[in-house]
């Protein structure tokens, strides 16, 4: 089963590269487009590893002739892996001169890091790691004493599907796609966003989206009821629709085309007309199903933008607005381990940096449902957060109302099980304004970028 949706992601790939081609006659482009170095990078997607008998056999795994270079890979093709963009053991490629800057901007489906590795009879081991990093501005060190150098795109989460590795860019000019803006969007309607981040975006004067699932909606404690996302709605909050009933990709396979518009369609409808809720015209695809072209086929009929799961993309006017990449800064098991969708603090500031230097619209996900992304708080005997009598959560503090340390003298926010997203979102939202990004809406990220 996860071998199709692995193979169909690059159809999909593909489709959705050749249709944001067509998209660009349909509204104007704030982009300035960037001078592509890795032409081959430029126009075809990695793709998967073409298995063929040329495969060669390492002890730490197998290489593989793929479209865009070779794939080195460890283990099985679905686990970690890289391809080789650019150089080779005793290649240095022309452009890659001492000094210069050079503006990388990786355009993938799962966690990946774009790494230079420069070999020389020196070093240990014949290789020296100069770089390994996201979007960024990344300066050309002193090649000299170096006789090749290697360019990888290296999947850094652990079961990365590679296949969804797609198009990055190196340019020797600035990327730069237009106005840095950043919505942030809470999946799933939990009540902790009622709780949590209501409070803190009145506090801040921003929005953070709520991504709601109709039929999730007051079906128990744990969700918010129409009466709490109504009330988040009027008091400026943005609600979005998160699809009827969270279905999953495998989900997908057991409906008709029609049973699925059907489902879309009341999803709309319960929030639009139902509920008067202005804002529920932009999906949030459930689960992985934004990378199906069944859902988004769907979803083009009724809604008028869709956000996927994870991308890791800024988006531009040059998008596909029914392909909306996000990059995720959950917290999950609290080990940092991005392949078990652990983030922290650090990784928020990268993605800032990464939309404040490019421009572009860049989309977080996170789920205030992720029990373990809790402020340390006080709790019930139950083990149930505590809530003041305004409904704020109560940070655990000292005698000197200093925050309580753990053991070793570290704060929780930096310790395994005990981070702090409420402080974390904060510190995200005031460095991003100070990065010079706008923090705004979905709503207001698509009409910057979509309209006319
Ligand atoms: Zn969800």
């Amino acid at each position: 089963m996860k071998k199709i949706i692995y193979a169909f992601c690059t159809v999909f790939a593909v489709i959705c590269m050749a249709a944001c081609t067509n998209n660009n006659e349909n509204y104007e482009s704030t982009k300035v487009t960037p001078r592509i170095i890795l032409t081959e990078a430029e126009t075809e997607p990695a793709g998967k590893p073409v298995l063929s008998e040329n495969q060669t056999k390492f002890t730490n795994g197998i290489t593989y002739e793929g479209k865009n270079g070779y794939w080195h890979i460890y283990g099985t093709p679905e686990k970690t892996c890289f391809v080789t963009l650019a150089g080779g053991t005793s290649v240095i490629p022309e452009w890659f001169e001492s000094g210069k800057k050079l503006y990388i901007s990786l355009n993938t489906d799962t966690a990946a890091k774009l790494v230079f590795r420069a070999f020389s009879d020196e070093a240990p081991d014949g290789v020296t790691l100069l770089s390994a990093q996201g979007s960024t501005v990344f300066e050309v060190p002193d090649m000299r004493g170096y006789r090749g150098l290697a360019i990888r795109l290296q999947v850094t989460g652990g079961s990365g599907e590679i296949d969804t590795v797609v198009h990055p860019i190196i340019s020797d000019e600035p990327i730069y796609y237009g106005t840095p803006m950043l919505t942030i969007i809470d999946d799933d309607g939990d009540i902790h966003y009622l709780k949590d981040i209501l409070p803190l975006c009145q506090e801040m004067n921003v929005n953070i989206a709520s991504a709601v699932t109709t039929t999730r909606v007051g079906s128990s404690d744990r969700w918010m009821s129409w009466e709490d996302i109504k009330n988040c709605y009027n008091q400026g909050m943005e609600i979005l629709c998160h699809t009827y009933s969270h279905p999953t990709p495998s989900e997908l396979d057991d409906m008709s085309d029609e049973e699925i518009i059907e489902r879309l369609n009341t999803a709309f409808t319960t929030l639009m007309e139902k509920n008067g809720i202005k804002t529920g015209d932009i999906i949030v695809y459930s689960s992985s199903t934004g990378y199906t072209e069944r859902m988004r086929k769907a979803a083009e009929q009724i809604f008028k933008a869709g956000i996927v799961i994870g991308g890791n993309t800024v988006n531009t006017a040059d998008s596909n607005p029914y392909n909306l990449k996000r990059y995720r800064i959950d917290f999950a098991t609290g080990d940092g381990d991005q392949s078990k969708e652990d983030y922290c603090l650090e990784d928020m500031k990268a993605y800032i940096d990464t939309v404040s230097d490019s421009g572009g619209w860049e989309i977080w996900m996170f789920h205030t449902s992720n029990t373990k992304w809790r402020q340390l708080v006080e709790v019930n005997a139950d083990g149930s957060i505590a809530y003041d009598s305004e409904g704020n959560v109560i940070p655990l503090c000292d005698d000197n109302g200093e925050p309580v340390l753990d053991e070793d003298g570290s704060q929780y926010e930096l310790t395994v099980g005990h981070i702090v997203y409420v402080p974390m979102l904060k510190t995200a939202i005031n460095y991003a304004q100070e990065k010079g990004v706008k923090i705004v809406t979905a709503e207001e990220g698509f009409s910057a970028y979509f309209d006319e």
